[in-house]
């Protein structure tokens, strides 16, 4: 599977908030977003998208920032979190909470909930390089 490989603290900037993608400097004074709590780009601090607290954010624009919220959380790509939207979509009950039973039960989240990885991007190293076998 495809992973997403460019700059990681400008996902916590786009969003708005801290995400944690990063482990222990997530927690640290280093931390990006301490540092500059606004959209990156150009115009981040005066660009409309950083506007988004004033309240004229649109229903789709929320809708999206939620989308790619949960997605850079997890750390899946578009075509691999539409997936996911289409099996949850397909079982019984709400789909909202299939989706995410489906990415809380991810490999790389398990590990990262047990403790045994700092990040979801490191319990997937850890699981790729197939230090952890499934029962
Ligand atoms: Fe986000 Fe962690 Fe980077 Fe801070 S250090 S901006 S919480 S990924």
């Amino acid at each position: 599977m495809a992973k997403y490989l460019g700059p990681v603290c400008k996902l916590c900037r786009r969003e708005g908030e801290k995400l944690f993608l990063k482990g222990e400097r997530c927690f640290t004074s280093k931390c990006a977003f301490e540092k500059r709590s606004f959209a990156p780009g150009m115009h981040g601090k005066s660009g409309s998208r950083s506007r988004s607290a004033t309240g004229r954010e649109s229903d789709f624009a929320r809708q999206l920032r939620a989308k790619q919220k949960a997605r850079r959380v997890y750390g899946t790509m578009e075509r691999q979190f539409r997936r996911y939207y289409e099996f949850a979509s397909k079982r019984r009950g709400l789909t909202g909470v299939n989706l995410l039973q489906l990415l809380e039960t991810r490999l790389d989240n398990v590990i990262f909930r047990l403790g045994f990885a700092s990040s979801r991007a490191q319990a997937r190293l850890l699981s790729t390089h197939g230090h952890f076998t499934v029962n």
